[in-house]
């Protein structure tokens, strides 16, 4: 059975942008392929620390789960919640591939650079997190990676890791699979990019302080409503479709075509041409205001307890699969 493996990170409440650009289309994978295939759902904590943590991580890491729930994602045997630090076979690996992979190809890595541009001290967690993570990956055979595409590099880095220790030991990894058929596995010709709704060129982004640039998963849903009509348009007065000149616009259609599920072709062709930017802004207001409605209520109608009781379960299976991996790995190396 292959597997699929997927996380995010839980260092704050989560934007609406997360929401429709990576955990929906998550969710809807995850619930396509758990028949036959294990779905591994973590959450990286140990990744979070690499960088500040809004309230308490814990706390952070147990409300990303409900996010999933919220979100729809249907349980069966085949899908296996965690928390990274929970599994410490995770850290172990992570040093042993700090000997397989070079200063290098991890030097290359764009994440780490932009992370570490401008900063005068960069902790060493922001430049081993690749190897970490393909740790994360490699210890269950991982093949396929849902992830954003500024993980890609990530997931080509643990290609290579892997194949170079099959070369070295033998067939221990599962080589996950190149970047073109992630793409492919994920179904989406292009990556979805909400924007910041007062400068719709930037994504929208949880770290913009602009309280009015993002939408957060927590938002009273009227207070939602009210960034929405007060986003930034355009002057050029009638709706398009067109992210490089109306961006603005662009953003609302795709925002309402995702919380209500239409199809944005659908969504266009309603309001295409339309010259009163007000009446599109009040309909999506209304839209996310809704979904967001909706959306808390099922949060709420989740407990603690029944996250606790899918981690109880999902550590077990874990510990027990990457433990194999690891003895594998430590025995390549005469550790064991
Ligand atoms: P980050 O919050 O940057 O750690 O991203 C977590 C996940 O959410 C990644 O898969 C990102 O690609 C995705 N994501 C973050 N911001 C947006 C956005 N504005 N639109 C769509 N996806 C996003």
């Amino acid at each position: 059975m292959k597997t699929i493996l997927t996380g995010i990170r839980s260092n704050s409440v989560l934007t609406l942008g997360n929401y429709l650009g990576a955990l929906l289309p998550m969710v809807r994978l995850a619930n396509e392929h758990s028949k036959d295939s294990n779905v591994n759902i973590f959450v990286p904590d140990l990744h979070s620390i690499i960088s500040d943590v809004d309230g308490d991580l814990r706390e952070n890491t147990i409300r990303t789960l409900k996010y999933y729930l919220a979100a729809g994602l249907e349980i069966n045997e085949n899908v296996h919640i965690y928390r990274q630090s929970y599994v410490p076979a995770h850290s172990e690996l992570c040093w042993i591939l700090d000997c397989v992979a070079t200063m290098g190809e991890t030097s290359r890595m764009i994440q780490f650079k932009e992370k570490s541009k401008g900063q005068e001290s960069c902790n060493v967690g922001i430049f081993n997190y690749p190897i970490l993570m393909a740790a994360d990956i490699l210890l269950y055979d991982a093949e396929y990676i849902p992830l954003g595409e500024d993980q890609f590099q990530h997931i080509e880095l643990a290609r290579n890791i892997a194949i170079r220790f099959n070369n070295r030991f033998g067939e221990i990894f599962t080589v996950p699979a190149k970047t073109a058929d992630q793409v492919k596995f994920m179904e989406v010709d292009n990556a979805i990019r909400i924007r910041d709704l007062l400068n719709p060129e930037k994504k929208m982004s949880k770290s913009t302080l602009a309280e009015g640039s993002k939408i957060m998963l927590d938002d009273d849903p009227s207070r939602a409503a009210k960034k929405i009509m007060s986003a930034t348009t355009d002057s050029l007065g009638k709706v398009k479709f067109d992210m490089f000149n109306q961006p603005g616009i662009s953003n609302l259609l795709q925002i309402e075509a995702l919380v209500t599920n239409t199809p944005l072709q659908d969504v266009i062709a309603t309001w295409n041409g339309e010259t009163r930017y007000g009446e599109l802004k009040t309909k999506v207001a209304s839209s996310v205001s809704e979904m967001l409605t909706v959306f808390q209520s099922k949060m709420a109608g989740i407990s603690d307890g029944d996250v606790y009781d899918l981690l109880a379960a999902g550590e077990k299976y874990a510990n027990d699969v990457a433990n194999k991996k690891l003895l594998e790995v430590q025995k390549a190396f005469h550790l064991r």
